[in-house]
């Protein structure tokens, strides 16, 4: 197959925290399949940078181990993992001090695309992007990349904005969530505003309603702590989730421009009304035979902090009155699986003798988006059983797996991460969220949490391995509704 790819500007990218885990196992292994598919160009530079006092050459074996145990589905060459780590510097810094940043200085070119990716606490984000300034490190046009989490709070997510903003231009900012660089999210864009067949119909008019999941089967494991502090709502409603629900819900922007798409899904997180208490739903995972349960892995009997979380949310426009849009995500659950469902409703009136609901056919069209497993979609349709017997109607799915339907092409698509960081280095923030975006969805998220903290309740428990807790399926089965199976 005939490569599409361009490779990008040359680049100086630094990596603050560029010894920690997500250098090691989503940053570099990122850059290193980008490299691979020539999409960097021969000029390109990495820089990590950390308090670890590194050699050079230290820091090149400590990433070309943490390419081979990241990359083991990557047929790269030993020529090609050497050239990729001949593109590495390492530089010793502190991101509270003052060590490394005038030898930072001396080596950043002035004539190529810088970017900083902050792959550090959130407490140090301050510290850097001062420094980067007072030490006349970063140009004019120089871009920094933060990582999730973007604030706790409002107040919180107000003051790292207003700290960056002090020392970078919006346009400098680029917030990651990295579901937003998924090929299904995009994906699920191309569907609406590259078509003329699903757009006339995605309306309240039309939809019964719309079912967001993103599944996890693991547990907290080893973030016991920082997750407790966190929980679901924090954790998943508050960026990943709310950003699909924004792509899924949102007015066609008037043409692919970041801010164009990023005004549009910021009006829909002004408009999603606050949930009335008996909408929400929180759970904890149990034990299972040889699985540890949540307050034991949180270490915290008292916790109150949910693992699970099920929503069911309205959109006050016109657009979607009346349409609930369900939420739920959880750990320990039965499967690994993100999807989003567009549930349409049945025909008004069925001219055949088996009408919808009888002869397997449900009559009610459903779109699922896959984000995980198996990217891709697949549309219900309802049609004639075959053979003889009359009109006996069944569901059938249209389905579209990327990776039959596409074969080389969708399996060898970039990862979220190899999208953003290219995305970064080009200078498109359409995949980015916005300040204002970031602070909306705080302000939507800070007084559901504060009701749970005043009401000092224990979220209900759950079977690991199950869909979660008992109260989600009845949130759906008062509205005559049922969850999507979680596919194993
Ligand atoms: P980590 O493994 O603890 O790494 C932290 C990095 O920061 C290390 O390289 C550390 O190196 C460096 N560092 C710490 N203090 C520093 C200082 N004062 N000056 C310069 N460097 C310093 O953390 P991580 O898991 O990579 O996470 C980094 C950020 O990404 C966090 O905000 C995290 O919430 C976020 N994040 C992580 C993941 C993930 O999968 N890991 C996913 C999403 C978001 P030295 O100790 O040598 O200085």
């Amino acid at each position: 197959m005939v490569s599409r790819v361009i490779p990008v500007e040359p680049f100086d990218l630094v990596i603050f925290g560029g010894t920690g885990d997500l250098a090691r196992r989503k940053i570099l292994p990122s850059l290193f399949r980008r490299f691979c598919d020539g999409q960097m160009p021969d000029q390109a530079r990495i820089i990590g940078a950390a308090r670890s006092d590194l050699t050079v050459s230290q820091y090149r074996d400590l990433i070309g181990q943490a390419l081979q145990d990241a990359l083991d589905k990557c047929d790269c060459s030993d020529e090609n993992l050497a050239a990729f780590l001949a593109c590495l510097n390492y530089i010793p810094i502190d991101a509270k001090g003052t060590n490394g940043w005038d030898d930072l200085a001396a080596i950043m070119r002035p004539d190529v695309v810088q970017a900083y990716y902050f792959s550090v606490g959130p407490s140090l984000f301050g510290d850097i992007a001062k420094r980067l300034k007072k030490h006349k490190i970063a140009g004019k046009d120089a871009r920094i990349v933060v990582e999730k989490p973007f604030g706790h709070d409002l107040p919180s997510a107000r003051d790292l904005n207003a700290t960056l903003a002090k020392h970078f231009e919006e346009h400098c900012i680029y917030r990651i969530d990295h579901y937003l660089g998924k090929e299904t999210v995009q994906n699920l864009m191309a569907l609406r505003f590259g078509n003329m067949l699903f757009e006339p119909l995605w309306n309240a008019q039309y939809v019964d309603h719309v079912q967001i999941t993103v599944a996890e089967d693991i547990g907290v494991d080893g973030r016991g702590a920082y997750y407790d502090n966190s929980g679901a709502m924090r954790d998943m409603v508050q960026n990943h989730l709310m950003q699909l629900l924004c792509l899924t819900a949102m007015e066609p922007p008037s043409k692919f421009d970041p801010d164009a798409v990023r005004d549009e899904k910021l009006k829909v997180i002004r408009a999603l009304e606050a949930p009335h208490p008996s909408d929400i739903v929180r759970g904890q995972y149990l034990a299972s035979e040889d699985k540890t349960s949540y307050l034991e892995d949180c270490e915290n009997p008292d916790s109150k902090t949910e693992s699970f979380i099920a929503l069911r949310l309205h959109i006050a426009n016109w657009r979607w009155n009346g349409t609930p849009f369900y939420l739920r995500t959880g750990k320990r659950l039965k499967s690994r699986m993100s999807e989003i469902v567009i549930q349409f409703k049945e025909p008004p009136h069925s001219i055949f003798e088996s009408a919808p609901g009888q002869g397997g056919g449900q009559g009610a069209n459903e779109l699922s988006i896959r984000l995980q497993p198996d990217e891709g979609m697949d549309l219900k349709v309802t049609i004639k059983e075959p053979g003889m017997g009359g009109m006996r109607l069944i569901d059938v799915p249209l389905d579209m797996t990327f990776a039959e339907a596409l074969g080389e092409q969708a399996t060898d698509a970039p990862d979220a991460y190899e999208r953003l960081i290219m995305d970064v280095i080009r200078g498109n923030q359409t995949l980015f969220m916005r300040g204002d975006e970031v602070e909306a969805a705080w302000a939507w998220t800070d007084p559901i949490i504060d009701t749970w903290k005043a009401a000092d309740e224990r979220p209900y428990t759950y079977e690991t391995g199950s869909t979660g807790p008992e109260e989600a399926l009845i949130l759906m089965h008062q509205d005559g509704r049922r969850w999507r199976d979680l596919k194993v």
